[in-house]
């Protein structure tokens, strides 16, 4: 049996190992899932309700334990961890207060002994290939509303995030999911791959363009429902008459919080002349006060990189930017380990020659730079091949909507950042993905409609 070790990367100790899979015990599973999701079905929605409701109240009751599982495996502070933990919470109550009126067939016409219908049913088995940065919120995105809706699953949750996936398997099946209607498949990218051989119905990915790419291309002639949630490069603009401060601080914390490793981290700052050194000096001061360290103690604000692998991204971006001219303001490089760590660092002076304006950091790094007006930060927002999120701070709102309606993003943000909503579609541009996921059509997502058309004999 294969196994996979699990590091904690703030120390790079070995927490454990695990089994994981290889491709015949992937194939195995996908058939076991397959078999089972008819049944499921069969189970009354008010019971497939009453499970997720019971897998809540376990979240609920273990969500200490589960929140110290996460934070040992990913790095992320555990006030994070208990903040994700909470915040699923309401994405739970949201897809079972509305899943209800997603599943009713609607008849959308009867006239002279012709009726027509339309059904929402599941897709069957859904896939769900998940990342690691926010896996409780990620990956419930996807099968919460799966299951609720009647299909099985497969989920792979990232080697990076095992434990936690094994976690959510025991709190659903503790809650009366059956074993084979959701099924952990655990290993790295490989096993991923093995799960894309499947016989499978829908394919939810969450995770970075190019794997994302990969997958597209492998599934492309399969004609599987195909959903990906990939990365973004996520711009603010700081119009003249925000306050340089308050803005400065909320994006601060848009641009570091969970160390950078959000998919709606701020990645790019664009602020107008008249009002760029008060910001940037407001910016720097916040950065400063963030408590870098052990990510097990309540105050840390910034853990550890997940993935060591992106402390190379990191450095080379530093790098590219300094030699291109770039003000490094705090930080620049790696903190000495054990474990994965990079200084949250901020350069000013910036431009789009640089990777750090256009490739995804995904870590605590950002570049501020100054533009003249308005339409220079719209053509610098959108010059970018992403488009998930994108925000503008000014106390005009009339304005701040021209702005955003001219910016490619899926989400935008007026006087806010780095910010979800179980009742809002999360969706990106460009090579940010395709399909989406929360609100009502992140329901709908993981069923299809039927077609009805139904002429009475007499
Ligand atoms: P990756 O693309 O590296 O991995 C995502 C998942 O794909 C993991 O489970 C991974 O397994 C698996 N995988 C890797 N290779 C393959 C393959 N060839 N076939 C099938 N599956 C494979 O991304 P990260 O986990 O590093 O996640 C970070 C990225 O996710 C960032 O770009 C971020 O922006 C994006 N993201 C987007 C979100 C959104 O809502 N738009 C939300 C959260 C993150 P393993 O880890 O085991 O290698």
């Amino acid at each position: 049996m294969n196994q996979l070790a699990i590091h904690n990367p703030a120390n790079g100790n070995l927490i454990t190992q695990v089994h994981a899979d290889d491709a015949a015990s992937v194939a195995a599973k996908a058939v076991r899932a397959r078999a089972a999701q008819p049944g499921w079905l069969a189970v009354p929605l008010t019971e497939r309700k009453a499970c997720i409701t019971r897998f809540r109240a376990g979240v609920v009751a273990e969500l200490e334990v589960l929140a110290a599982i996460m934070t040992s495996e990913t790095g992320k502070p555990i006030k994070m961890s208990r903040n994700e933990l909470n915040g699923l919470l309401g994405r739970i109550d949201f897809f079972l207060k509305e899943v209800d009126a997603q599943l009713v067939t609607e008849t959308v016409f009867a006239e002279g002994g012709m009726t027509e219908q339309i059904q929402h049913i599941p897709l069957g088995l859904v896939a769900n290939i998940s990342a690691w940065n926010y896996p409780w919120f990620v990956g419930g995105n996807v099968y919460i509303p799966a299951l609720l809706t009647g299909n099985a699953v497969l989920y792979k949750p990232s080697e990076f995030a095992t434990l936690t996936g094994l976690a959510m398997a025991r709190l659903l099946y503790d809650a009366g999911v059956p074993q084979d209607v959701f099924i952990t498949v655990v290993g790295g990218g490989e096993v991923g791959q093995a799960l894309l051989e499947q016989k499978i119905d829908g394919l939810f990915f969450t995770g970075s363009y190019a794997t994302g790419a990969r997958i597209a291309q492998a599934l492309g002639p399969r004609m599987v429902k195909l959903q990906l949630e990939l990365g973004g490069k996520d711009p603010t603009y700081v119009c003249e008459n925000a306050d340089p401060k308050a803005a400065a601080e909320s994006l601060a914390d848009g641009a570091m919080y969970n160390t950078g490793q959000s998919c709606c981290s701020v990645e790019r700052i664009y602020v107008h002349e008249t009002i760029y050194d008060a910001f940037v000096s407001a910016f720097v001061e916040t950065v400063r006060g963030f408590k870098v360290g052990d990510p097990t103690s309540e105050d840390t604000y910034i853990g550890a990189i997940t993935r060591a692998p992106q402390l190379a991204v990191l450095d080379a971006q530093v790098a590219d930017a300094k030699a291109k001219g770039a003000t490094l303001l705090v930080g620049g490089t790696r903190l000495p380990g054990p474990g994965n760590w990079y200084a949250p660092t901020v350069f000013s002076n910036v431009n789009h020659s640089m990777e750090l304006m256009r490739e995804e950091s995904f870590g605590p790094i950002i570049g501020i730079q100054k533009v003249s007006g308005d339409a220079q930060a719209v053509q610098l927002m959108n010059d970018t091949r992403y488009g998930l999120t994108a925000g503008v701070f000014t106390p005009d709102e009339a304005r701040a909507k021209a702005l955003l309606s001219q910016v490619n993003a899926g989400s935008v943000y007026w006087n806010c950042c780095d910010r979800v909503s179980p009742r809002l579609p999360w969706s990106g541009h460009g090579d940010s993905g395709v399909g989406l996921t929360l609100s009502t059509y992140g329901i709908q997502t993981f069923t299809r409609p039927k077609a009805w058309h139904l002429r009475s004999a007499s």
